[in-house]
Formats: structure tokens, C-alpha cells, sequence
């Protein structure tokens, strides 16, 4: 469901936003104009959902404020206007790793593109100054702190400027989470240049933050799009954890040169992961807050250039990976919250290309991120955190398609019964009922007193002959070794489930003790039934069969390469790399995976056949045309 405004453009108080006006003629654009300019300069076919809308508005002097989802496509919407539009649009972005790929990658497909930020040279400015000035620049990325600057702001105004771009916007808001302080000083957008359009994206949805973005901007009647959020492309699976390091190895083995990011939970668990695919022959590497700021930036890199085959990182690798090719994203431990999950598997595919998210997940990881959890002094926060946690949880445990859980946390309803690309859809994942282990591990608790942490409770369960069951007398009571026919680390991720659904609590001593909640009553008197899912249980990760009902947006699963000749993907990978060390750019920047897919199906042996391929502008097709179109010819005279 997408709320979109659709009001016709209607100048707010003060003076009236000015139409932008375009290279080509005066006063609005025809859509077939759009499509022709969006064809030449990116080699797409269509646009994607709210683009057209997006670029339109800009090009009517109409403010925008536009929410869309990682790999919606935001870039798109502010490039192509500044492509068609007189003058040089002003895009603001947060980091400057992001706004070189930005630069790169809008010079790709021939725009003139430029950068301003602390780490140019005093003659680079200068040189970006003087274009600035003649007026021979598409795109001018800059940082927000520039605008704290008086000499930068008369530049602009001695400039013809075409519209701002706020991306990233969320950083505008203190309820975000990036919040940067200097991206305060962008409300002086509005007072300094009050006649141009401003257009602010951001990939997140909350109200807080929209009503934050619109105050701080002061955006005039506005154009408001929401698009979805749901990515079609991502196949969402949950898998039992058991040993979670050779899961991880056993998957990246089943996708081979595939990229790829893993993410955990501490910065031990990411050195020690990253280790052992090591030395088990993987290419990859670590990335957490603690490492050196130079070997962070060097790992980003090596994964970017398809150089590392995996990145394992803690939730610190995020913003700034415009890497389009990701195809899979594994969380080997349960992450906070729904929010945090949503973000971090979000960045696989945003080429729109099939790509996997696997969560491993055993019960274990809920009492370890409760005691985590209780170390939040604020009783409101931790009250939040832990229901966002419980929310997690429920997730990964209940017999409801992830997509629709996922969709339900932006309060968005899917409107499929069936997504055809998760677990539970697909039929991966059965539920079995587990009323009367529920019922034991209750009983264990009341018998013992509900004095205890999981471990007691689990010893006495199995029927453990420890110290402690003998001091406490505890090998005399009912319960005792009851659930011998089941191994500890299944009542522990029971009982982690159990918490997880609110049968049980914690409480807030300085030992996690198990609680009964009044939640448990109808389980334990045998009103209601305790059902868990079984993961893991169908075929291969992410190949639904082909019988399960298909939605129409459904991704095709799996890495999406099944139906196409691999041998010249290989082959057109190995020459995209080449032409990426030429040039100094990531692979991903010369062609997506997307549009070497396109290219190993339609095997295209002229330019102008070229040229059809989704991806290849006017400018692809003169730089790296011929490369690719000799590459496929001698592919097929070897057939
Ligand atoms: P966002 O910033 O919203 O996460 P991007 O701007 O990085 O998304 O776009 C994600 C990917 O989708 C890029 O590889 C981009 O080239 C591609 N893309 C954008 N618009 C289209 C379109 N209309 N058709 C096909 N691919 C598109
Ligand atoms: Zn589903």
C-alpha cells in the first residue's frame, strides 16, 4: 500500500518555487521526452515504481519529499532531472565515500558530475568551483557542512542552480538512527535560494522522521511518495542454528562467487567467523567499529571491487555500500530488531537481481541478547527494547510468511496470500507441536521454585547429575529428567522460544531467573497449543518448487543465474573486472550483474543489439560496447 499524493503542484506561502528549466525546451517535459532521456543516459527501458512522478515534480519546480527502499532506485530520480534540467543540481550526501561512488558512477553513464568535500586539494576545488561557475556541471555532490560556510553560499548564488537534493534525509532528524548534527545547517537551503525545488530522499519510513525532514527543510507543499517497502527480489528463509560457522561455509560453498555479507552480533564473533572462512579457502573479510579506520575503508573496498568474496561485520557496515551485486546477506546471530533486519538484508539486491537472506536461528541467542538488554538503565527504553526483541523473535519463530511479518513492522499489508519467496510460502519450513514440552519445561520451573536461570532449569529437564541438582535436592522432584528424550540444546532454544513469545519472563536481578507470565496459563492448563516451527526441513535454500502459488512480483529465487549460460557470465564477469581496474571504478559500476544476466541471455553481437540490454546508455555502449560485444562473439564461435 502506497500513500501517494497526487495533488497537482500548488505553491505554498512565500514566494512561488520556480519551474526547473530543462536543456531541451520550457516548462514541463513530455513523458515521452522522459523516456527517451532515461533510455539514453541509463539504458533502462522503464521506470521503476514513483520515478517518473519523482523526476516530474522536479522538473515543475515542486519540492518533493520521497521515501523509498534501499534499491528503489533514489539516485535515478534526482540524476536524470539533473541531466535534463538548465544549470547544476546541488546534491548533499553524508559521507564521502558515497559521494565519490555517486560522482563515478553518474560520470559512467556521461553526466558531469563533481564533488566538493575536505578531501580535495585546494586547486581540485578550485577547478570544481570554475564549472560550477561555467555552468558545465550536471550534478555538484556536496557535504552538508559547506553550508555553514558564507564563501560556498555565494558561489552557489553567483551559480545558475537547478534544484538541491537532500539524500539520505533521515540524517536531518535526531529521531533517526544517523543522525548528523551537520546536516542542521541545510534548513539554510530554504532562506539563501528560496525559489529552488528541494527534493529529499530517505530509505526510512518512520513518521517521526518524515515530519522532521519536513520542518527542518521547510518543504512547501511538497510532493509526498511512499513507495513500498517490500523488495520482490529477496528470498527470506530462516535456518536452525546448530554450528553456526560451518553453515556459513557450507553456504557460501553452494554460491560460489558470489558476493556476499554476513553479519554478527560482536566484534569477537565477526574476527573469529572471518578467520575461519579464511582458512577454509573463502575470501573474506572482517569489518567492525574497532578496526583501524584505514583497514575498514581498504576491506569496504577489496568487497566493492569483488576482490573479497564476503564481508562478516557488525551492524557498524551499513551506509555507504552502494555495492549492487550483493546476493546474499547472512545473519549468523538474531539481530535486535525487525527494523535492524529490514536495513542490514536490504542491502542485497539492489540491482533488482534474486538474492538470499538467511537467518540462522536458535533460542540460544534470546537469553544472551536479554542480558544484554538489561543492561539499558531507562526502564522505558529497556521496556521497548525488549519488546522489539520479542517482535524478532516471533519472526523467526512463528508459521506466518516473513514478508508479510516484515511488511506488517512499516505497517504495510501485503496483499498477496502467497509471496512464493520465503521459507514458510515455499513450504521449507513445517510446524510441529510441542504443547507437552512447553508443558514440562512450566512444570520444571513452579517445581524448582521459578528461582533459576536456563541452565538449572535444562539440567533438571535432562536429568543432569550435577552439583547443583544435588545440593538443591532437585533430582526428588516430578520434572526431573522428564524431557530426557530431547538434547539440552533443544530445551534451551525451547525455552529461548518460550521468551521470545512471552510465555516466560526474566527478572531484573543480576541473574537472569525464569519467570512464569500470566500468558503461559492457557499452555500449561492445556487450552492452547505450543507450536514451533521445524526449519530447514524442504530442499535447497531459496528453490521453491515450481507448483507453489506465484505472486506476481515474486522473485525468482535462488541466485537467478539457473537459466542462463554460466560459462559466459564467467566470462563477462572476468572482463567487466578488467575494464574496472582501467578505469578505477568497482566492477558493479561498469554493469550490474542484472545487465550481464541480460546480456548472457540475449547474447548480443552487435552495438545496436547491445544496446537494447537493460543497463547500457548511450555512453556503456561507446566505452565498453565493443569489449563486450567481441567477448560474447568469441564465446559463440567456441560453442
Ligand atoms: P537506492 O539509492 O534507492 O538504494 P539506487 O539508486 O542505488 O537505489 O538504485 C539501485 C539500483 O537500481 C542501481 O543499480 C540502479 O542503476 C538501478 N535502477 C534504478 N532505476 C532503475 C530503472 N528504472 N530500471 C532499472 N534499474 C534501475
Ligand atoms: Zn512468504
Amino acid at each position: 500500500m502506497s500513500r501517494t499524493d497526487t495533488e497537482p503542484a500548488v505553491p505554498g506561502e512565500g514566494e512561488a518555487p520556480a519551474a526547473v528549466q530543462t536543456k531541451a525546451y520550457l516548462g514541463g517535459v513530455s513523458e515521452t521526452l522522459l523516456h527517451t532521456a532515461l533510455n539514453k543516459t541509463f539504458g533502462y527501458s522503464s521506470f521503476r515504481p514513483h520515478q517518473r512522478e519523482i523526476v516530474e515534480h522536479i522538473l515543475a519546480g515542486r519540492d518533493v519529499l520521497a521515501i523509498m527502499p534501499t534499491g528503489g532506485g533514489k539516485s535515478l530520480c534526482y540524476q536524470l532531472p539533473a541531466r535534463m534540467a538548465a544549470g547544476t543540481a546541488v546534491v548533499i550526501s553524508p559521507l564521502i565515500s558515497l559521494m565519490k561512488d555517486q560522482v563515478d558512477s553518474a560520470r559512467e553513464n556521461n553526466m558531469a558530475a563533481a564533488y566538493l568535500n575536505s578531501s580535495l586539494t585546494g586547486a581540485q576545488a578550485s577547478q570544481v568551483y570554475r564549472k560550477l561557475q561555467d555552468g558545465s556541471l550536471d550534478l555538484l555532490y556536496i557535504s552538508p557542512e559547506r553550508f555553514a560556510m558564507d564563501s560556498f553560499i555565494a558561489s552557489l548564488k553567483a551559480a545558475r542552480i537547478s534544484f538541491f537534493a537532500v539524500d539520505e534525509a533521515h540524517c536531518l532528524s535526531e529521531w533517526g538512527h544517523d543522525f548528523r548534527p551537520d546536516y542542521m545547517s541545510l534548513s539554510a537551503i530554504r532562506r539563501h535560494f528560496p525559489r529552488a525545488p528541494i527534493a529529499a530522499f530517505t530509505a526510512t519510513a518512520t513518521n517521526a522522521v518524515q515530519q522532521d525532514i519536513l520542518a527542518k527543510l521547510t518543504l512547501r507543499n511538497p510532493f509526498q511518495v511512499r513507495a513500498s517497502f517490500n523488495r520482490p527480489n529477496l528470498f527470506y528463509e530462516v535456518r536452525p542454528k546448530r554450528e553456526v560457522d560451518a553453515q556459513l561455509l557450507a553456504f557460501i560453498r553452494e554460491h560460489k562467487d558470489e558476493p556476499g555479507i554476513i553479519y554478527r552480533t560482536t566484534r569477537t564473533a565477526v574476527e573469529k567467523t572471518a578467520a575461519f572462512l579464511s582458512a577454509k579457502g573463502v575470501k573474506s573479510l572482517p569489518y567492525h567499529a574497532g578496526l583501524p579506520q584505514q583497514e575498514r575503508e581498504a576491506n569496504q573496498e577489496a568487497f566493492s571491487n569483488d576482490e573479497a568474496q564476503v564481508v562478516v561485520a557488525t551492524i557498524a557496515f551499513g551506509m555507504g555500500i552502494d555495492k549492487s551485486n550483493v546476493r546474499f546477506v547472512l545473519h549468523a546471530d538474531l539481530p535486535k530488531n525487525l527494523e535492524g533486519y529490514y536495513q542490514e538484508t536490504g542491502r542485497a539486491g539492489r540491482d533488482s537481481d534474486p538474492s538470499l537472506c538467511v537467518l540462522f536461528y536458535g533460542g540460544g541467542d534470546i537469553p544472551k541478547l536479554r542480558h544484554f538488554l538489561d543492561q539499558i538503565q531507562d526502564a522505558e527504553d529497556k521496556a521497548l527494547a525488549v519488546q522489539r526483541l520479542n517482535q524478532m523473535a516471533d519472526f523467526a519463530s512463528r508459521n506466518l510468511c516473513r514478508r508479510r511479518q516484515i511488511l506488517a513492522y512499516f505497517e504495510e499489508e501485503y496483499p498477496e496470500p502467497n509471496c512464493g519467496s520465503c521459507d514458510i510460502c515455499t513450504g521449507k519450513a513445517e510446524t510441529s507441536d510441542a504443547t507437552r514440552e512447553a508443558q514440562m519445561a512450566l512444570s520444571a520451573l513452579v517445581r524448582t521454585g521459578e528461582r533459576f536461570g536456563a541452565a538449572h532449569v535444562v539440567d533438571v529437564l535432562v536429568g543432569a547429575d550435577t552439583q547443583k541438582v544435588r545440593d538443591l535436592g532437585h533430582d526428588k522432584i516430578k520434572t526431573y529428567g522428564a524431557g530426557k528424550h530431547k538434547d539440552k540444546g533443544y530445551w534451551r532454544s525451547l525455552i529461548g522460544e518460550m521468551l521470545g513469545r512471552g510465555l516466560l519472563g526474566l527478572d531484573d536481578g543480576p541473574y537472569p531467573v525464569l519467570k512464569l507470565t500470566a500468558a503461559c496459563l492457557p499452555v500449561l492448563q492445556g487450552k492452547e497449543k505450543f507450536e514451533i516451527l521445524e526449519l530447514g526441513k524442504g530442499g535447497k535454500a531459496g528453490k521453491p518448487d515450481a507448483s507453489d502459488a506465484a505472486g506476481k512480483d515474486r522473485a525468482r529465487a535462488g541466485s537467478g543465474a539457473e537459466d542462463i549460460d554460466q560459462e559466459l557470465f564467467a566470462r563477462l564477469r572476468g572482463l567487466r573486472k578488467t575494464l574496472a581496474q582501467r578505469q578505477n571504478v568497482p566492477p558493479y559500476m561498469i554493469f550490474s550483474d542484472r545487465t550481464l544476466h541480460d546480456m548472457c541471455r540475449n547474447k548480443p553481437v552487435t552495438l545496436s543489439a547491445l544496446r537494447e540490454i537493460s543497463g547500457v546508455g548511450d555512453a556503456k555502449r561507446d566505452r565498453y560496447g565493443i569489449e563486450f560485444v567481441q567477448e560474447i562473439r568469441a564465446h559463440g564461435e567456441k560453442a
